[in-house]
Formats: C-alpha cells, structure tokens, sequence
C-alpha cells in the first residue's frame, strides 16, 4: 500500500492508473463499519484508493473537531490489511489554500431539515470536500454508508446535479454485537453512557417488530420509539421517503426512520431503512 500525502502525487499517479477505482472516503478512527465499505470496493475494482481527512469545513465552531479521534497509525495497518492499494492522507493546508474559496452550497430542502437542521452549513462542508476527493481519484465507484443516510442522499444528488461520472454505492449499516451502530464517536462514551445508547438501536428494533406485525402509523410508532428512548436526550426522531420528505405512513421500500440523540456530551445518529 503506498500512502500519499499531496495533491501533485496524487494526481501523478492517478494519472497512470487504469481499470477500475473503488474510493472510500473517511474521517479515520477506522472501524468495521469503514472496513466493510472497504471490502466491497476491494471486491468491485481493480483498484481501492482509501482517504482520511478530518474536514474542518464540516465541524461548526462548537463541535467536536479539536478532539476527534486520530489513530493514524493503527489506520494505515487496517487498511493494509484490507489490501488498498492507496491510502490519501493529506493536511488541511493540503486541501484548503485559502479561506476565500469558489464554495458548493446543499440544496435548501436538505440544509434546513434533519441534521441540516441541527447542524448548519454541515452538508455544504461535506459536499465541499466530497467534490474535491472525487475531483483528484476520479473514481468510478465511491462507497458511502447507510448510517449517514442524509449524508448519502445529498452525496448522490450532488453526483446527479454536477453529471459527476460516478457510481454511489449505498452501503449497510455495521453494528456492535448488542446493536449500537459503530461510530468513531462511539469512543467518547462512557460504560455508563454506552448502556444507555443502546436504547437507540432497541428503538429501531422495536420499530422493525411492529411494522412487520403491520403497523405503518409514522405518529404510533414514532411515540414508542420516544418511549423506549425516555432516558435519552432526542433530537429528532423522522420517518421520511427516500427523498427526506416526511410521511405519514409507512410505505415499504421507500421509507427511512431517523433518530438523533445526546448521550451525554456526545451526539449519536442512527436509522433503518424499510
Ligand atoms: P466517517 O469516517 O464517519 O466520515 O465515515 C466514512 C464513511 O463510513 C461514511 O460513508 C459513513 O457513512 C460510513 N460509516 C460510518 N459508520 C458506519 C457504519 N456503522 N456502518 C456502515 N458505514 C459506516
């Protein structure tokens, strides 16, 4: 596996590869739920470029950026492990030159919604930095997880509106044998707190229960799920299509369920896909 630290390296080699390019771009802090979107890009391409970048674009002034887990070491090892061929890891400086730049806005109906919502401007710094990854690997398929679903969608519409030629692959979500969704996050919870998260995923448990006995009320089973979270600290619980539209009921195929919490200091997401 070759790392590559600058944008001119990059480019050069870029320039001599052929066949097809599995990309997984990451914030690091790798996990199982990284390495399983690694593993269908080693299985789709010829070849896998992995990127870490904690992107300050994406972190409002009161987030988490100044401790976000970095591991860069045990990092490069799983990805060697995993067999990528090129692991990009560049500075800030690297990607951004200056504060004054040509920016890429979310469409609206995704910036003011959801985690656009709680979080602002977070979705135009992704698509900023997303764009410029897929600008230097141009890749032919990119692999992003269900767990950030809206995250997904804008990516994907991005794609559609900018005639990118690039495939989105979706991704499962990877969970921890008791349920809670891996995160790099995951590590700022206490024992205490990683308990109480598992409220979360027992929420969405319960939800796939009752929509299998045939329940398809968003309002009943939106109610239950603030119940069986009563100890947490909810920021939204959604049920929305595959266009982030809220419904009302449920409709098979075509619906994500949404949850958002405090734990503590540290802020979970989580959902399904029905
Ligand atoms: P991050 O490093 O958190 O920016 O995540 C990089 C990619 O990994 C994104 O496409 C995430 O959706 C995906 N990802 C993070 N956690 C999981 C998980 N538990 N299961 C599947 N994909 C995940």
């Amino acid at each position: 596996m070759k790392i590559i630290n600058t944008i001119e390296e990059l480019q050069t080699i870029r320039k001599e590869l052929s066949g097809t390019i599995g990309f997984v771009p990451t914030m690091g802090a790798l996990h199982e739920g990284h390495i399983s979107l690694i593993k269908n890009a080693r299985e789709d391409n010829d070849i896998v470029i992995v990127s870490i970048f904690v992107n300050p674009t994406q972190f409002s002034v009161n987030e988490d950026l100044d401790k976000y887990p970095r591991r860069d070491a045990a990092d490069k090892k799983i990805c060697e492990l995993c067999k990528v061929d090129y692991l990009f890891m560049p500075e800030i400086n690297t990607m951004y030159k200056c504060d004054d730049e040509v920016l890429i806005k979310a469409p609206k109906i995704s910036s003011f919604i959801l985690e656009g919502e709680k979080r602002p401007g977070h979705y135009d710094g992704v698509l900023q930095v997303v764009l410029k990854l897929f600008n230097l690997v141009q890749p032919s398929n990119a692999y992003f997880g269900k767990k950030d679903a809206q995250q997904l969608s804008l990516i994907s519409q991005m794609v559609k509106n900018l005639f990118l030629p690039i495939n989105i692959v979706e991704c499962e979500i990877i969970r921890e044998q008791d349920g809670l969704a891996m995160s790099s996050r995951n590590v700022y919870l206490t024992q205490e707190e990683r308990k109480e998260a598992l409220a979360i995923s027992k929420s969405l448990n319960v939800t796939i229960v009752s929509i299998t006995k045939g329940q398809r009320d968003s309002k009943t089973i939106k109610d239950k799920m603030y119940e069986v979270m009563s100890n947490l600290d909810v920021e939204y619980v959604a049920i929305v299509n595959r266009d982030f539209e809220e419904i009302q009921t449920i409709e098979a195929k075509n619906t994500i369920i949404l949850i958002a919490c405090k734990v503590g200091t540290t802020r979970l997401i989580d959902n399904i896909w029905v």
